[in-house]
């Protein structure tokens, strides 16, 4: 019988396929009496053979793909295979209890899944977690269940997992990843962003632990409401199978518009840009679109490895993608570690509330080694392009001084050193916290621009942890709060005479659109693949029209009201439907000419 489950649409899309259940509690370990120690210790040592080939093979094919520096990764779980203490305690208790390999494997696993959760230390927690991760191979490779290889899937699949991390995301397999099911994340989590980046159709908060999903059985996910349906009835599948065309028509409709700077019908101007976490999200097409990239993320570049990237290796990133977008303007981003993006080599304990806690901008701070470094590479990248430069998480005119004052010593000691660099590069501030707004006409007098991170403004105004799916229906762009702080934010720039743009999720959501426009915002920087959509929505719509909206919805007095409204507006402006109809004259008017 069909099962339909409801969580929420982050990554737009229809999806079916078979079902991947990622997790070792997928695995169904037998505890059964081996009497023949010797015989399992063999089993034992075969499948630790098997891993090892394997893990060697990864780590060639990935210092070949990516640079030996992203295969260090693999160096601790060969030394680990190699461990003579965990062989020995292996054969310790295979002969003094007698039981099968996989039980005793599964316990060890379990020991360790133990210490990941209470540790309070971060090495103890990496290296339970690099035991539990070999161990979880080690017991496919017993139970001859093939270890799933999230870089490497045989064939296409929809990925179920309780939760995945954004440096998952960032390597898993594109090309077979149909969709993915998370039971643990938020809409504007940074596995979220990953997955709408890489216009993967995603799902996340709902639960499937206790429904009986079985390995490669098809099942249906629609990105845009939500749903996931397993067992999927014949007549429901025809119906999924028609939306999802339906989706590529348009998808192909959008790809075909030749989307020119973000203009009105009464030709006001909002530019339009794309937000990245890695420099291979340029490409030719979105090259062509944007009119800059207003948000580089650069954790992403510290993410998944044992050590931070050098200056040098910073520094060809960021001119590499200054030089890719050349003339258009690239704003780099400092490091924002921490929250839900955590580098366990440079975060040393795990904190009670990681998004109040020591992220972004607090930790460079205190963290010149690793702070200086980038904004070494920054400035040295800046002469080969447009490059802008902005701070995370500012809280106040004290703050933003201090990042200024080691960004002066960092200058200090490249002339010092005769390194170009140019010395009018503009410098901006995150506008992501409350205070930030409250005092948001004293930052604008120090700084060149500011860049509304509404995806955190949200988070921290509402009160609503970003990646805590329990709450996510309290995560509300649309609150009255919300639409104050933007409003504010914007008068303080134009006062000071500065711009002020949005990076956050919403600038890529085709329904906020019309509000940004009427608020008066400068730019709006998105997703690459929400971009062709928000385009056509800001050709198709009147400032002056924005313009009264957003006044009235300013007068609102809840969420609710002004989504309803947000929604109302959006269907009857009927762009998708327009386009898709001038596309069919062209198409039927170019049939004609052929005849
Ligand atoms: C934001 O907070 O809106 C933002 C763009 O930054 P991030 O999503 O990376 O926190
Ligand atoms: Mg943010």
């Amino acid at each position: 019988m069909e099962v339909l489950l409801r969580g929420i649409g982050v990554g737009p899309g229809v999806a079916i396929g078979p079902a991947l259940v990622l997790g070792a509690s997928s695995l169904d370990v037998p505890k059964y009496r081996a009497t023949d120690p010797a015989k399992e210790l063999g089993r034992f040592d075969h499948a630790v053979a098997e891993v090892r080939k394997e893990i060697d093979a990864t780590r060639h094919r990935t210092a070949e793909e990516f640079g030996s520096q992203h295969a260090e990764i693999f160096e601790a779980h060969m030394l680990l295979l190699e461990d003579v203490a965990m062989r020995e305690e292996m054969e310790k208790r295979l002969k003094q209890e007698s039981l099968n390999a996989e039980f005793l494997v599964d316990d060890m696993i379990k020991r360790y899944s133990k210490i990941i959760q209470e540790a309070p230390d971060p090495r103890f927690r990496e290296r339970a977690e690099d035991v539990v991760d070999i161990g979880t191979r080690i017991l496919r490779k017993l139970l001859h269940k093939e270890n799933i290889d999230l870089e490497h899937f045989e064939s296409p699949c929809i990925v179920m997992a309780h939760t995945l991390s954004p440096a998952d995301i960032e390597h898993i397999d594109k090309v077979n990843t149909l969709g993915l099911v998370l039971e643990q994340s938020g809409a504007t989590s940074h596995t979220a962003i990953l997955a709408r980046a890489f216009e993967i159709p995603t799902v996340v908060g709902l639960s499937f632990t206790n429904t009986a999903v079985t390995a490669g059985e098809t099942i249906v996910l629609d990105g845009d409401n939500g749903d996931v349906m397993l067992h999927p009835a014949p007549e429901s599948l025809r119906s999924y199978r028609s939306k999802q065309k339906d989706e590529e028509r348009k998808k192909k409709v959008l790809a075909a518009q030749a989307t020119g700077p973000g203009t009105t019908l009464d030709a006001h101007r909002m530019a339009t840009m794309i937000n990245i976490e890695l420099p291979e999200e340029i490409t030719p097409l979105s090259r062509m679109r944007a009119e800059g990239v207003g948000l580089f993320r650069t954790e992403f570049l510290y993410l998944d490895r044992r050590t931070p990237p050098s200056e040098e290796e910073q520094y060809k990133a960021y001119s590499r993608l200054a030089e890719s977008m050349k003339p258009l303007p690239v704003t780099i981003r400092t490091l924002d570690l921490g929250g839900d993006k955590v580098a366990p080599h440079l975060m040393r304990e795990t904190e009670p509330n990681p998004q109040l806690g020591w992220r972004a901008i607090r930790f460079c701070l205190d963290q010149p080694d690793i702070f200086k470094p980038q904004l070494r590479a920054i400035l040295r990248a800046s002469v080969h392009g447009d490059l802008r430069v902005m701070f995370p998480l500012i809280s106040g005119v004290d703050q933003f001084r201090q990042v200024i004052s080691i960004l002066n010593d960092v200058r200090a000691d490249l002339e010092r050193e005769s390194i170009p660099f140019r010395p009018d590069l503009p410098i901006g501030t995150m506008i992501e916290l409350p205070a930030a707004v409250e005092v948001a006409d004293q930052l604008a007098k120090e700084c060149d621009f500011f860049s509304l991170g509404t995806n955190d403004l949200i988070q921290y105004t509402l009160a609503v942890d970003r990646v805590n799916q329990r709450i996510a229906h309290m995560y509300s762009p649309a609150h009255p709060a919300v639409l104050r702080m933007i409003r504010r934010t914007v008068k303080a720039a134009k006062t000071a005479g500065i711009p002020c743009s949005v990076c956050g999720e919403i600038a890529g959501d085709p329904k906020f659109t019309e509000l940004l426009l009427g608020l008066d915002v400068d730019a709006i920087s998105m997703s690459p693949s929400a971009l062709p959509r928000v385009s056509a929505e800001l050709a198709n719509m009147e400032y002056s029209k924005a313009k009264r909206f957003a006044n009235k919805a300013l007068r609102m007095h809840s969420a609710a009201e002004i989504e309803s409204t947000i929604e109302k507006r959006f269907h009857q402006r009927r762009t998708m439907e327009t386009l898709l109809k001038s596309f069919e004259n062209r198409d039927e008017n170019r049939a004609d000419s052929e005849n």
